[in-house]
């Protein structure tokens, strides 16, 4: 794991990591550790402020979740209705599935504390007793650690009862979910959390209205809870002095694929992905970048001309993508575009959760066709049928598997059509003489 730091001619602010910043000590992810780096000083300023105060604080530091959407969080808080007798959830969306993504379980094995205190700060502000913890179930000794950090937070006041003689009473529950793609979708995960098959929920209502035991719940990710501390210890002009207006702050980037250096860097939004290629060392050698996903696999994907494109909200989407949750998997000239489009819809095929009929068959009919197509069985007219399948997917479907599965569909069509194309040409796949000769 590499904290990154931004060159200071870049129209981006230098920035020393934050989230990241003592990933690399001993014990990182004791209470220890984290109050040697002023861990729960933000808390302490949280509860002198009254809880409306917070949400107007962390809604003008401009903070937009990190699970994906990049929905304010402050707003978002704001939502819960007050006064109307309920008790009120918070549920940290612990459930990092999306292909390629891998900030969250990092941040949580390395520094457990900062979301804990993320969460004390939101409850404070959002008037909740009890918070819940949805971890994707395969990591053990993610759980483990959980489970260990929340009980020093206990012991040492910071969870409880009458929270640093503030008045404030929480309890935390972390619960590990069964390994699920749908369960990271927030209505499926509170199905799945309420002991039912995770599937998702009609929205509206939202979570934020009817959420955890049709009670109005916040659902946040875990970088967007754990971003809150140093938010609000160091302050929102410090906050917004990276990044763009419109999508400040720091963040964490999961850079993977035939890349020198992957990992985690951190950097404000608003970096480029040449920059991060720069400062993690670039490519495999002797390779160059022929696509890249800004966030997984859901998210379309770019190619080489898209590496200067601001990495925020606004930029992203200008370019004809999505941020989402900031994975950026790249791929050299080696790989066969069919082929890694092939293994994603597999992915979604495999994981949808079958609720409705566009996502269900149509994921099913896709892989039968990219099968075909990879192994050069493929006929004429099966681009037109690829496309008009994804086309039936896209934005019919209940949840956003579905439009996340259509995306790589159309992007590998748009920028690749050529290699499609090559692979119907009766040799095969152009990539892998084993499948086919012709192509040598
Ligand atoms: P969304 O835009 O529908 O909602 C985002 C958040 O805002 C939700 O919490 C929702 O409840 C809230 N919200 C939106 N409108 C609201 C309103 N009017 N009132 C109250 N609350 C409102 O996005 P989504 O479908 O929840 O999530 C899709 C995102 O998930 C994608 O961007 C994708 O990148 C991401 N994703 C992440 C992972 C992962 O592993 N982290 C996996 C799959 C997908
Ligand atoms: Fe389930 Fe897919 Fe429909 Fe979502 S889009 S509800 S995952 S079948």
């Amino acid at each position: 794991t590499v904290a990154a730091e931004v060159d200071e001619t870049s129209p981006q602010k230098i920035l020393a990591p934050v989230l990241s910043a003592f990933w690399d000590q001993p014990g990182s992810w004791t209470l220890d550790t984290y109050r040697r780096h002023d861990g729960y000083a933000g808390l302490r300023k949280a509860l002198a402020m009254a809880p409306d105060d917070v949400i107007a604080y962390v809604k003008d530091a401009g903070l937009r979740g990190r699970g994906g959407a990049g929905f304010p969080t402050g707003m978002k808080w704001q939502f819960i209705p007050q006064g109307d007798g309920k008790p009120h959830y918070l549920v940290v969306n612990a459930d990092e599935s999306e292909p390629g993504t891998c900030k969250d379980i990092p941040l949580l094995f390395a520094n457990p504390h900062s979301l804990i205190e993320g969460i004390v700060i939101a409850c404070h502000a959002i008037r909740s007793h009890h918070a819940f913890i949805y971890l994707r179930g395969e990591v053990v000794p993610v759980l483990r650690r959980l489970h260990e950090a929340v009980r020093e937070a206990y012991a040492a006041g910071f969870l409880g009862k009458d929270i640093l003689g503030s008045g404030l009473d929480l309890d935390v529950v972390v619960h590990a979910g069964a390994g699920a793609y749908i369960c990271g979708e927030e209505t499926a995960l509170l199905d799945s959390l309420e002991g039912r098959r995770g599937q998702p929920r009609l929205r509206p209502p939202f979570p934020a209205v009817e959420g955890l035991y049709a009670c109005p719940t916040v659902v946040n990710n875990v970088e967007s809870i754990a971003s809150v501390p140093a938010l609000i210890h160091r302050g929102k002009d410090w906050f917004r002095s990276m990044g763009s207006e419109k999508s400040p702050g720091f963040t964490l980037y999961s850079l993977s694929g035939h890349v020198a250096s992957p990992g985690q860097y951190e950097a404000p939004l608003g970096i480029t992905l040449r920059q991060l290629l720069d400062m993690s060392g670039g490519m495999r050698p002797g390779h160059r970048l022929k696509f890249w996903t800004p966030g997984g696999s859901s998210t379309p994907m770019f190619t080489e001309e898209h590496l200067d494109v601001p990495l925020d909200y606004e930029g992203v989407g200008a370019a004809g993508s999505m941020l989402g949750t900031k994975a950026l998997q790249c791929f050299d000239e080696t790989t066969c575009v069919v082929r890694a489009v092939t293994r994603w819809t597999e992915f979604y095929a495999h994981e949808s959760c079958g609720k409705c009929t566009p996502c269900r068959e149509g994921t099913y009919w896709l892989v039968q066709l990219l099968r075909d197509i990879e192994a050069g069985k493929g006929r004429p007219g099966d681009l037109d049928k690829l496309n008009d399948i994804a086309d039936n997917i896209n934005g019919k479907s209940f949840c956003a598997l579905g439009d996340g599965a259509a995306s790589p569909i159309f992007s590998s069509l748009k920028y690749f059509r050529e290699e499609y194309e090559q692979h119907l040409s009766g040799r095969g796949c152009p990539f892998d003489p084993a499948k086919s000769t012709a192509w040598a």
